[in-house]
């Protein structure tokens, strides 16, 4: 069964490719848009194919020279006019991400708030990009750094957050004078055509912004990769596909920023303001229903307060609403898909084999669309498998420690390094423990770290590369020293 999607939402998505500021057809037929609420078709859009990739880049080539030449005020007045016009249709957007992610409308509406202060940050940050001059201290002579546009930027975006993984791509890349080609997840490909469209309209300029949806991502990413034209890759999504992709990119040495698959520890201890580390894990793990790169994996609490802290997040848990994001009254939407929704369940079956409590849910409801329910899980084994890989999904697995050694070694004991959390009322331990743990980003009594001001990124096999803030804008500029004799 089809819907229709503009009565839904409440917006007109273009259903095609665009390249080259032409909408089109694309070679490679038709790909459905499922909403995961109903598994009913929502929508049907261009498939694109490798030759439409490569049109794409050739369009955002061609683009290039004058994009990067606009001044740079210019520029930031077209990201400005985005972060307007997104601001004006945040209802709509929100309505659109709710039926194809699935996401509830409140973290819909969220989502859009962070993914349109992206345009407004980098419309800020395109008229501060600097170089710098200064005397060599031998020879005498000049040394000037410069920073120019890396040029053809290829952007390959999840679906867990549709808007703002592709702003906080495309934000930067434009304010730094770049062109780019949006290949967005195959999941959710229509909020990045509406956000598209609304680019077309703050008027940025024909092949600046492309975008190609594809259910053949292998294919076309590697097609677009391999032709040197293209000098940057930014991709988010998980540490798998971005190993594959850091291999691809040897062969033509492309510039890769890569944000990747996470693995976060929640650590509580003993002397933690347990109400704030309550609200601080219902955010950090129930946030877009768990399906964050940032989502909390694993709860490292203190034995002291282990019981009443499960009992607690348990009682919360238990309270939310499951239902279709688009209903106003939903806490927590369905996951994306079936594939998403049988890991979950197979990682709980398996800790629940491991000797695990589950204290609350532990299944899926028996109804249509593809929902879990919220689940805690206590006195969960530290080698549990669950605690190794990222569960995407709203379920808690609480480990008990006795003290903060432990706390840090389990915590480490993973390859992922994106985000920790810790909470404690002892700043100086807060402290010492955010500068031990080896992730990129920290929440010291916050279960949010997320900010278009802030640098977001992982360390270890979380990636490579900062978004947000300043260090953002860098990812898309490349430095040049001219030695110099006046
Ligand atoms: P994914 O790696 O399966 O897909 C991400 C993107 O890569 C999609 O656009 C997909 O079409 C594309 N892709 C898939 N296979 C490809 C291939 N062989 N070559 C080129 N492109 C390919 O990830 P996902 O399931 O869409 O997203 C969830 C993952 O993203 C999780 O691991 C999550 O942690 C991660 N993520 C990370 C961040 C971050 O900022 N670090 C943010 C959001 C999501």
């Amino acid at each position: 069964m089809s819907t229709d999607l503009a009565s839904l939402t409440g917006i007109d998505v273009p259903t095609g490719l665009l390249i080259g500021g032409e909408w089109t057809n694309g070679g490679g037929g038709q790909l459905p848009v499922t909403d995961p609420a109903t598994e009913d078709t929502l929508a049907e859009v261009a498939d694109g194919s490798e030759q439409d990739g490569l049109a794409a880049v050739g369009a955002a080539y061609d683009a290039l020279p004058n994009w990067a030449a606009t001044p740079a005020r210019q520029r930031a007045e077209c990201l400005r006019r985005a972060f307007d016009l997104m601001t004006s249709r945040a209802e709509p957007f929100a309505r659109l991400m709710a039926a194809e992610n699935g996401k509830s409308l409140r973290d819909a509406r969220a989502e859009v708030t962070y993914a349109a202060e992206f345009f407004r940050w980098y419309s800020e940050e395109a008229v501060r990009i600097d170089g710098n001059l200064t005397t060599a201290p031998v020879a005498g002579n000049k040394i000037l750094v410069t920073r120019q546009p890396i040029g053809v930027s290829v952007l390959v975006t999840p679906w867990n957050f549709p808007a703002a993984m592709a702003t906080r791509k495309i934000g930067p890349a434009l304010a730094a004078g770049c062109s780019v080609v949006l290949k967005p997840a195959e999941d959710t490909p229509l909020t990045a055509l509406a956000l598209a469209a609304l680019l077309e309209e703050a008027g940025v300029p024909a092949g600046v912004v492309n975008v190609v949806s594809t259910s053949r991502p292998g294919p076309v990413v590697a097609a677009m990769m391999a032709d040197p034209r293209v000098r940057k890759l930014s991709f988010t999504g998980s540490t798998e596909v971005g190993r594959q992709l850091l291999r691809q990119a040897a062969d033509t040495v492309l510039s890769c920023s890569m944000e990747l698959g996470g693995n976060a520890p929640f650590i509580v201890f003993e002397d933690a303001d347990l109400d704030a580390a309550i609200e601080g894990a219902m955010i950090a793990k129930m946030r877009n229903g768990g399906e964050a790169c940032t989502a909390a994996n694993r709860f490292y609490v203190h034995e002291a307060v282990a019981a009443e802290f499960t009992a607690r997040l348990a009682d919360r848990f238990g309270r939310l609403t499951l239902g279709p994001g688009l209903d106003e009254s939903t806490d927590v939407g369905p996951l994306v898909n079936e594939a998403t929704r049988t890991k979950v369940a197979g990682l709980v079956d398996g800790v629940a084999g491991d000797g695990a409590k589950v204290v609350l849910g532990g299944q899926a409801p028996d109804r249509r669309g593809y929902f879990y329910q919220p689940t805690v899980i206590d006195q969960v084994p530290a080698t549990a498998a669950i605690t190794g890989q990222e569960i995407f999904g709203p379920v808690a697995p609480v480990i008990r420690f006795s003290d903060e050694q432990q706390a840090l070694s389990y915590a480490n004991n993973t390859e992922y390094g994106l985000v920790s959390y810790v909470y404690t009322r002892d700043l100086a331990r807060g402290l010492r423990v955010s500068e031990a743990l080896e992730t990129g980003m920290v929440g010291l009594n916050r279960g949010l770290v997320s900010d278009p001001a802030a640098p977001f990124g992982g360390v270890k096999q979380s990636g490579l590369g900062r978004e947000g803030g300043h260090d953002g804008l860098l990812e898309y500029l490349e430095t040049k020293y001219i030695a110099a004799d006046w």
